[in-house]
């Protein structure tokens, strides 16, 4: 199987029903969130049995690769409704503050696993991430789903990115000093194939970095379901118990988990918390790019070595 070659226009992404749960496969579900977002339908369901929550019906495995290969969803034209987003309003206009939270994510991973060694990032975007750490003397090497990211990184910072699925993709065993993966958890489609075939491609004292949403945290309680983890690319949203749940049964222990930290434009966190108004006032004042460094309440950095075996 291969990825889908090339993006299909929006009309033609696919839909398909999920059977059960993704991790623990259990049918028990019961729907929290559910409304229409431009013609496309938009629902997620609670696991009766792990609490998980997962979005069905969900894109199929060529539409996603379709979908996050889409000029929709690195810029959505209508950027401006935030309850309509179908992708991001302007991922690259936000490039700037990734490249500094890079640097915090750095400083926390090198404390235990200093470079030189190799490092594979899931879900690399336009490349800040990767090219921070090959800065610092990693070698490194890229995976994302989407081959519009995936031809940005390589042009912006002459990258070698791999465009797969991570839950299929054939990574070498025992290779990599570190695997991160950064916002990227909630879109794979079989959380724990593809944490497996991570542990698999890890040298036996590698570890794995990694940040995810914690829907039980606060903005998730306060949010609810106008919570913007709740979108088409999220087709699981964990919480801390879910999220070590999977790691557990996957090989993983977990040694270092605190709240994340990032650099974020006025704009973004006005955009987070679907205040619309706010943003186009922080636009008026050219303020919604000027970055603060923040702790973000309800997403979890954690890092986590193999488990001897
Ligand atoms: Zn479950």
């Amino acid at each position: 199987m291969t990825v889908a070659s090339g993006p299909q226009s929006a009309e033609q992404w696919k839909f398909e029903a999920v059977r059960g749960c993704p991790v623990c496969q259990s049918i028990e579900a019961a729907t929290v969130v559910n409304r229409t977002v431009r013609g496309f339908p938009l629902r997620f369901c609670r696991c009766g049995n792990c609490r998980l929550i997962y979005q069905n019906p969900r894109l199929t495995r060529d539409s996603l690769a379709s979908y996050f290969s889409s000029e929709l969803f690195i810029q959505d034209p209508h950027g401006d409704n935030l309850d309509e987003l179908l992708g991001y309003p302007d991922y690259l206009d936000w490039d700037r503050s990734y490249r500094k939270t890079a640097r915090l994510r750095l400083r926390r991973l090198t404390r235990f696993k200093p470079p030189p060694g190799e490092l594979l990032e899931i879900g690399t975007a336009t490349g800040s991430f990767l090219a921070a750490a090959r800065s610092l003397g990693f070698r490194v090497r890229g995976l994302d789903l989407s081959s519009a990211f995936a031809e940005i990184a390589r042009k912006r910072h002459s990258l070698e990115i791999d465009v797969d699925y991570i839950e299929e993709a054939q990574l070498p065993d025992s290779r990599y000093d570190v695997v991160c993966s950064f916002g990227g958890i909630a879109c794979w489609r079989d959380p724990v194939r593809a944490l497996a075939n991570i542990n698999r491609c890890l040298k036996p004292d590698g570890i794995f970095v990694l940040n995810h949403f914690d829907v039980d945290g606060l903005p998730g309680r306060i949010l609810r379901d106008r919570h913007f983890e709740y979108n088409h690319a999220s087709l699981v949203v964990f919480s801390k118990a879910t999220m070590e749940r999977s790691l557990s049964e996957t090989g993983f222990d977990v040694v270092y988990s605190e709240n994340e930290r990032q650099y974020a434009s006025l704009g973004r966190i006005a955009g987070y918390l679907k205040q619309g108004s706010v943003v186009r006032l922080f636009r008026a004042l050219r303020l919604e790019n000027a970055t603060i460094p923040m702790i973000v309440p309800g997403t979890i950095f954690s890092i986590c070595r193999k488990r001897a075996v």
